[in-house]
This record gives structure tokens, sequence and C-alpha cells, in this order.
């Protein structure tokens, strides 16, 4: 055997790790009271590692073990899988250090120990990677195991486990077999179980007797050799490395990988593997497990709140193969009232478990998500580690430490992710539309909100559709990890099986996702892609709605309701907070009174760019804006423009009246004509005919009127340079409409912004215009309005040539949209076809048109704030492309020193709070 896992796993040449010395530490042993690691190490040991020797310092009793490092993880890929050399002596000398606090050892034939072997990467990946229990047991060391807890069925029972887990983790995941559908060796086992259970109407896997266990571990075996081609591994240190290797593997596996990426988390930080003593929650009726939450994940609220099963094995909660119970009163909910809770069954040990969840949330000062098991009468805790919770909880759990003194307003500001705060920005089920609805069904409400999609029922499928821009929902038997992408492209996601701890309940609460689980109404019948509900057929592709606050499961299509943040009293706090401490102001983009009110309730503090451009397209100005266009004279082209001056006059009344004396940019017409022209001869004749010109003179002109690359062509300044008259008319607009409120003493802050400026002269030009316009109409009026006279900042030579532009500009602006497309020589519009593979490749780590590109677009930001405050000290900017609204970008745009960031009405809270961490981290 040695000989098999030498061969396989420690080959004689071993790889000679980066930076190895003779003292390299690459194994942390906890247990008995001592403890190699501590919290603070999660880098090299991973959350779970760390977190049991802290556990084990703090003098809670957890089952002793080991950790491999996340180092070893980074040489095994780095050295083509092969352990550093060190590596086998350091875990022997563990082993033994465990089998001595155990009284046990490891595949000793009288008295075997038995461990697990578990994955834990720096920040948690909820059953992303891999785990396998009960490592040890093999026809030799059965027979000790039987005699010693004198319980044959529990022997068996485990044994069983250990082949479903192994073959499914070790031999076929970790061994790149990648079988088809339904086809995988782990259903292929569980199918084998079912079919037992039928045959001797059993309805329960507890029903299962020590003689079915037998014969059904000797099925499984011969399944397994007969679907993976190899024995079931009989010998302990193959069963332990087989285990360790699968853990490392699963770190590249796909579903590990596309957390990953959707979570931003290195793929250099690796996994630390924990091997641990098991102890047994499935010894019998004494006996349990469980996992518990400080504080309900689900709602944020201050109160223990569990899920916890006897006679069973942590999996079985989980895995949501059988609905657990509440672990006390306060977890109960409509559907377990009737279920026994752990403080109803073991009150003592409900005791100690309460007092422990108390002692770690006040050590850890957040709230943890703990997994115990009972053995026999005797409490130990598993694993601690922070749990996940849903975004409204976490702003609850956040603000509410904060007044118990546990944590500061900064730490609880740090605490939550801005991109969290999305989910109180989104939508619920109209309560109208759900009174009238038709209710299929009623689950656990895993994950708040609304949503409403069509149906799916694989992974695949809800990513396919999703890309084809359907809404979906996917519908699934049991929640199984392997999902995560079909999870993330879903609306939301809703299960037969499962509770509120398991898997894809945490992943969907992690992401704010709307989510119901453990929904058991449901039959699902995944090959012909229907679900039967109380007499309902429902097929792929039919529209249901979820709620999933209520937990409820809609026919049909319903209405959803916008979200109010405001009436949440844990946001309202929050972001009061937040506004203290940021110093970046937050605007909005905005085109229309109605968006600008939008933006005002959420906190925007003036609009950092109007489009003028996208109120040309109702159909009464479309018209003059094309007859503008196919003018050929100056005159033809101000009869035009003057068709169109009340129209703007009349939405820049709106917006000012809307944003209340904060300050409006308002950015002169910018894209290219064309966009604006007829584009059928219908249309185009239409327009001959009320122009009173021939068609095909207006044809030709149409035509002349085509560019190459218009992005970088006729459009921006250069209309304002070749034709005056049209900025000429925005100005007026713009300031006949700002002195008209200035009488009736509303107060009025335009900034008119020139877009797409590279050379100083385009900018003085243009000012002059505007300049002129402004005082003509101020006259006219009698009146002074401020106003002030700015640029955009999206071409590099404006950033090159910031010092000059700076002398002529009252402030700055950086377009980072055409900024990006400009430095990176990049079309914005074009970029979709090969920008993907780009970053699923790792050639660029994000989308430069998400998040700002800090060494380049950034650096050339920085170049132009620093050269324009040197000409102008206070000159002041912000930015108002796409990026304004994305936590990096905004944390960027606060470092470099702008004054505002500005963003669609809906990112601006988001914005708010980011600014707010940005002043955060930049005192840390
Ligand atoms: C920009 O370029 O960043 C910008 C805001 O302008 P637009 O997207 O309208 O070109
Ligand atoms: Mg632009």
């Amino acid at each position: 055997m040695e000989k098999v896992v030498k061969k396989a796993k420690k080959p004689a040449k071993a790889a000679k790790p980066a930076k190895a010395s003779k003292a390299q530490k690459y194994v942390y042993f906890f247990g008995g009271g001592k403890a190699d690691g501590k919290a603070e190490m999660k880098n090299l040991l991973g959350g779970k590692g760390a977190n049991l020797a802290e556990m084990v310092n703090l003098g809670i009793t957890v089952p002793p073990g080991f950790t491999i490092t996340t180092e070893v993880c980074t040489l095994y890929y780095k050295n083509n899988k092969r352990y550093p050399k060190e590596l086998n002596a350091q875990v022997d000398a563990a082993m033994a250090k465990v089998e001595k606090i155990m009284g046990k050892k490891f595949g000793d034939p009288n008295n075997p120990l038995l461990v697990s072997v578990r994955s834990g990467a720096r920040s948690s990946m909820p059953g992303m990677m891999e785990t396998v229990l009960n490592i040890g047991l093999t026809t030799k060391t059965i027979p000790a195991l039987i005699k010693k807890t004198n319980n044959e069925r529990f022997v068996y029972d485990a044994y069983r486990r250990l082949l479903m887990m192994y073959s499914d983790v070790v031999m076929e995941k970790a061994a790149g077999v990648e079988p088809k559908e339904g086809e995988a060796i782990r259903q292929k086992l569980e199918h084998a179980m079912d079919a037992m259970k039928i045959q001797k109407g059993y309805k329960s896997d507890t029903d299962l007797t020590v003689d079915d266990l037998k014969i059904l571990c000797d099925e499984f075996k011969a399944i397994i050799k007969h679907t993976l081609g190899k024995e079931f591994p009989d010998e302990p240190q193959e069963q332990l490395w087989g285990g360790i290797g699968a853990v490392f593997q699963s770190w590249m596996g796909r579903r590990a990988v596309s957390y990953r990426r959707i979570e931003k988390i290195p793929d250099e930080w690796g996994t630390a593997v924990t091997v641990q003593s098991m102890v047994f929650g499935n010894t019998g009726e004494n006996s349990g497990t469980g996992v518990a939450f400080t504080r309900n994940p689900a709602t944020g609220e201050d109160v223990f709140y569990g899920e916890w099963l006897p006679n069973a094995q942590g999996e079985d909660v989980v895995a949501g193969i059988r609905t657990p119970y509440p672990v006390n009163r306060a977890s109960k909910t409509a559907d377990t009232q009737h279920l026994p809770s752990l403080e109803e069954s073991m009150p003592q040990l409900y005791k100690q478990l309460f007092t422990i969840q108390k002692r770690l949330e006040k050590h850890y000062r957040d709230m943890q998500d703990i997994e115990f098991t009972i053995e026999d009468g005797r409490l130990w805790i598993l694993q601690t580690r922070v749990g996940k919770r849903n975004p409204q909880a976490a702003i609850r759990m956040a603000v509410e430490m904060v007044k118990q003194k546990l944590i500061s307003k900064e730490e609880a500001i740090l605490r939550i992710k801005p991109d969290q705060l999305d989910i109180l920005l989104h939508p619920s089920v109209a309560p109208v539309a759900e009174e009238k609805a038709i209710l299929l069904a009623r689950g656990l409400p895993a994950g708040p909100g609304g949503a409403t999609g069509k149906v799916v029922f694989t992974a695949d499928d809800a990513e396919a559709w999703a890309k084809k821009g359907e809404k979906v929902i996917l519908v699934r038997n049991e929640t199984s990890p392997e999902d995560i992408h079909g999870m993330h492209a879903a609306e939301a996601i809703l299960t037969a099986k499962g509770g509120m701890t398991s898997h894809a309940a945490l992943v969907a609460r992690g992401w704010g996702k709307c989510c119901i689980v453990g929904c058991s109404e449901l039959v699902i019948d995944v090959h012909r892609k229907e679900v039967h509900v109380n007499g309902k057929t429902l097929k792929e592709g039919d529209w249901i709605t979820l709620n999933g606050t209520a937990g409820r499961v809609y026919e049909g299509q319903l209405d959803l309701l916008p979200a109010d943040p405001d009436k949440n009293p844990w946001y309202k706090e929050l972001m009061k907070w937040a506004d203290m401490v940021r110093t970046l102001k937050v605007r909005t983009n905005a085109d229309t009174p109605g968006d600008a009110t939008v933006a005002r309730n959420f906190g925007a503090e003036g609009i950092g760019l109007c489009r003028t451009e996208h109120m040309f397209f109702g159909p009464d100005r479309i018209k003059a804006m094309r007859e503008m266009i196919l003018s050929d004279t100056v005159d033809e082209r101000k009869r035009a423009l003057a068709k169109l001056l009340p129209y703007q006059k009349e939405d820049f009344i709106g917006i000012f009246r809307a944003m209340a004396g904060f300050p409006v940019t308002i950015r002169l017409l910018d894209p290219p004509l064309h966009e604006f022209v007829p584009h059928t001869d219908k249309e185009l004749e239409e327009l001959a005919q009320e122009m009173g010109v021939p068609f095909d003179k207006l044809s030709a002109k149409n035509k002349s009127l085509h560019e190459f690359n218009p992005m970088l062509g006729h459009r921006g300044c250069r209309l304002g340079i070749t034709y005056p008259e049209i900025y000429e008319m925005q100005a007026q607009a713009i300031m006949e409409a700002a002195c008209e409120l200035a009488k009736e003493k509303i107060k009025v802050m335009p900034e008119i912004m020139i877009p797409l400026v590279g050379h100083v002269n385009e900018l003085q030009k243009m000012r002059e215009i505007v300049v002129s316009t402004a005082n003509k109409i101020q006259q006219e009026y009698k009146v002074k309005v401020p106003y002030t006279v700015g640029t955009m900042i999206e071409l590099p030579r404006a950033c090159v040539t910031a010092d000059e532009i700076a002398q002529i500009a009252d402030f700055y602006s950086f377009g980072t949209n055409d900024l990006t497309q400009t430095v990176y020589g990049l079309s914005r519009d074009d970029a979709g076809r090969f920008l993907p593979v780009y970053i699923e490749n790792g050639i660029l780590e994000e989308d430069p048109f998400i998040s700002i590109d800090q060494n380049g677009v950034g650096a050339l930001m920085q170049m132009a704030v620093e050269k324009g405050r040197k000409v102008k000290k206070d000159l002041k900017m912000g930015i108002c492309g796409e990026h304004g609204g994305e936590p990096k970008s905004v944390e960027f745009c606060h470092k470099i020193g702008l004054n505002y960031v500005s963003c669609s009405p809906y990112r601006v809270p988001i914005a708010r709070f980011a600014a707010a961490q940005a002043a955060l981290k930049k005192q840390i």
C-alpha cells in the first residue's frame, strides 16, 4: 500500500518548493488544548483551519486534527501537482499527535481512528470544494469499530457514507471523470439506496437495518468498480492521500472556479486541507448534528438560530436530504412548528451550545456559523466561521452590533459590501397582484425579495436562457453546489428539498438573490422538464413568480414593485453614518425629471451628466432634429433648431426643479448625427414631404452623413465647431430655463459641459458661444444666474494637456467610457465579441468598461487631476462614465482626489456607501 501512495502522490523526485527551507512548516496541529495556529492565520490555514486553532486556544472542545497550509496548494499547482517533499513526514507527525489525544490509531485494526478531510480557503466558499468523512474505514478496521461501539448498524452506515462520498469526490470528480446528467456515481449510488428503501417500504434512511446496509455496501462497491473501473481503496493511507489530493483538485474544480470568478477571489489564494478526527452524530438517539447561527442569517434578528437532526451526520443537514429540525423555539416557522427542537429534546446540551455560541460571537465580534455534533451525549464544535447572511440581514446585524457596542460605526460600514445594498433597491412582489395570484406552493424563505421568470430545470439551461436575455427561475430538486453558474444567471432559485442552511440557500443569501428552498410540494421530473405541484403541471418556459420573503410560489408573471429602502430603519441609520464619513459627493446621470426625482430620493446631490441627445428622440422632436441635420443652409438649420428649443427648455425646467438648487451638469450634443437620421426610405419620404425637398436630394444628403467610424468621427464638440448654431440653441434653452426659474426665486446651478474636447482651442471656441449666449439671455431676462462652463475629459490628449485646458475650464468631468475606449483602442460597442475571452483567460482581470483600469486609464486620470489642479488649485472634478457607480472605481476616484462621482439613479446609494468606505480605508 505504502508503495501505491508513494507512487501516486509522493513521487521520488519531489518538487522543490519555490522558497524551500528545511524548517518550512506545512502542517499545523490543533487539539488537546494546544494549537500551532490562530485566527489571524487565515491566509495560511484557511478560515476553517485558523478558526479551529482559535477555538482550541479559547478552550472550546473541538475534535483534534491538523491543517495542511494553502501554500501547499499553491506549490501543488506550481509544481505539476506534486507535494513538497517535507509534507509526508509532517503529516505523519501531526497524525501521531492526534492519535495520542484520541487514544486511537489511524488504520489500526484493533482501535482505529477515523478522520475527515475538509477544504478551507481563506474566504469561505460554501459547498464549492470537497469534504470526505469517515476516512480510515476499511474491511480491516470495521470489525474493531463494531466491537468498540457495539453498534454494527452505525459502522455500516458510516461505511456506506464513505463509499458514496469518496467515490464521488476522489474517484470521479478529482479524477476528472465527467459523467452525463443523471449518471454521476453519487446519483447511481443514491438510486440504489432509494431502490432498496422502496423495495422494503422504508420512508427514511434511518429505517435501513444493518443487514440492508451490508448488502448496500457490497452493491455500492460493485457499482463503483463497474462505473469507474477501479476497486474502492481498502487501505487507510491511500484513502487519506486520495482525500487530500481531491481537496486540492477541487480548488480548480468547475464550480469552485465559477464561484471565484463571481466572488472575485484570486486563484493564487489556494485552499488549505484540514484533517480532523471524526466524531459521530449518528451513533443513536443520544447523538445528533446541526448547523447554527448566532443571529438569524435571513433577517438579521438577534436570536440564536439553527437546524439540527438527531442520529445524523453533518451532510444530512446541509445536503437537504432530510428536512432538518429547528434548533430552538425561536427557529421554528409555520412549517416546522411540530418538529422537536434541540432545546426541547436535549435541554442541557442546548444550554452548553447556547453559551458557546454567545462566547464565539463575542470573541469574533461577528455573526458565526457553527457546526456541531453530539456524540453519545457529548457536544463537539466542528467549526465556526463568519456566517453568510443576506444583505438585509447584514445591514441589520451591523447596525445592531454597533448599538450593542460589539463593533464601531466604522467597522459596521466596512463590513457591508456596497453591492449588498443593491438588494434593498430591488423589487418585491406587488401585494395587489399577490392577493389575486394562484398560490402553487410554499417553501422556506431562504432569500428575500420578489422575482419572476420562466421555469428551467438545469443550471446549464439557466445560463443559456439568461444569455439570450430571458428571465429564468432555476427549479431543482436538491440544492447542488454544481449549479452555481445557473444559480447566478437565474433571477431566483427554487428547490424542492433542503433547509435554510442548505448550500444553495447559503449561496443565494450571500448574493442577496431571491430563493425558496424545501418546497416539498414540488415533484420535479428533470428528464421530462416538468414539475407537478398540487395537481398542476408546469413545463420548461412557463412563468412563475416567487415571493422569497414569505416563501411563496405563484403561477404566472406577477407585477413586481420597486424597492423602498427608506422603510428599512437599519439601512437608513447605516447610510446616515456613511454620509457622515464620506467626503466624495455623489451625483446622478439623469436626463428626465422623473429619473432626477428617483435619484434625489436615493440621495443624489446633483446631476453629473444630463445627456441632452436623449431628449431628441420623442416622436415630435425627432422630426425637427432630422430636419436640422439634413438642412443645407444655416438658415434652414436655425429654423429647425427653433422648433427644438421649446422642448429642450421645458425639459431643463423640469430637471432644475427636481434638483432643487443642486448643481446640474448639462452636456451639449455629443453623438454622431447619423444616430438621428431616418433609417428607412419610408421615413425619409415622409420627411422629404414635410420639408418640401425632393426625396433623392434628401437621400443623397442622408448617405453623405455616413461615417466609417462614427465613434471617432463627427461627434462631440466637433459638432459645435462645425454647426455652432446647435450649441447656441442648447445654451439658450438652458439659460432661458434657468432665468425663468431664477425669476420665480428658485435656485438653479447649471454647469454647461462640452464633450469630447481634445484640444484647448476647441473648448475656447465653444466657451465663447456659450458665454455670449448666456450674457444675451440674462440681459433679456434681466436676471443673473450663476453658471459655469466646463469640459468632459474623455480623450487621452485631454488628459495629457489638462493644464492647458484648465485655463479655460471651470470644471472637469471624466468620461471614462470614452476614455477607456480611446486609451485601450477598444470600441465599446464591439468589445463584447472578444473581451469575455480576455476575462476567461485571465488576460484582463476585469472588464475595463465596468471597473476603471487603474494602471492605464486611471494613470491618465491622475495625470489630468494633477495638471489641472496645478493651474487651478480648486478645479472641481468628477466622473460621469459608468464607472461612477462601481465601488472599486469610486474608491479610486476618492484616492485621486475627485470631488464627486456620478452614476445611474439606482446606483446612487451604492456609490454613497462606497465613498464612505473609501474615506475609511484611506484613514486606515
Ligand atoms: C463617457 O464617455 O464616459 C460618457 C459619460 O459619455 P458617453 O457615454 O455618453 O459617451
Ligand atoms: Mg463620452
